[in-house]
């Protein structure tokens, strides 16, 4: 299922609302991608490679972010890592929630991978896959396989091809201004 912009200001609303009646949400990775698409569609607006993510937890939305490199000229400023600085600052811990879910529209550096493991992420869910297979899917198999002391679910393809549309385009662009 695609959400157009109106359906995805919606669903903002929705969760909003949601949160100040302290209900919770079913859990909806769709609408969660479309959320993590529109941070990165910020992102891109700011001149920085849009890629955008999201915090899920226990029927709530905890909090979104995107890259943000080239604005804090930051090498390590991802949107995973953004997400994760957020949440620390907030919550005032280094630990995830047991449940908590990361969305995010591009498969997770290698970096963000071992941030997300460090923070004990329960699930990683992403869009379009790092198209030089340098990312997340190297150490999956060792994720998986219980190499590390802690292991996440992956789940990969949620929107894929309008993550991996809105990165191509975004690239295309740039090397048309450079040209
Ligand atoms: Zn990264």
């Amino acid at each position: 299922m695609l959400y157009t912009k109106r359906k995805t200001m919606k669903i903002w609303k929705e969760i909003l609302k949601a949160a100040a009646r302290g209900q919770s949400l079913p859990f909806d990775a769709d609408a969660l991608m479309s959320l993590a698409r529109e941070q990165a569609t910020k992102a891109g607006n700011r001149g920085e490679v849009p890629i955008g993510a999201v915090l899920w937890s226990e029927g709530r939305i905890l909090l979104s972010a995107s890259n943000q490199r080239e604005r804090k000229t930051r090498t390590a400023g991802h949107a995973e890592i953004e997400l994760l600085d957020k949440y620390n600052s907030l919550y005032g811990t280094w630990r995830l929630p047991p449940d908590s879910v990361v969305v995010v529209t591009l498969e997770p550096c290698l970096m963000c991978t071992g941030a997300l493991l460090q923070a004990r992420a329960s699930k990683i869910i992403y869009g379009c896959k790092d198209t030089k297979n340098a990312g997340l899917r190297l150490v999956q198999q060792q994720i998986e396989s219980g190499v590390f002391d802690h292991t996440v679910t992956i789940q990969s393809g949620v929107q894929e091809k309008q993550c991996a549309e809105m990165l191509s385009k975004f690239f295309q662009d740039r090397r048309r201004q450079k040209a």
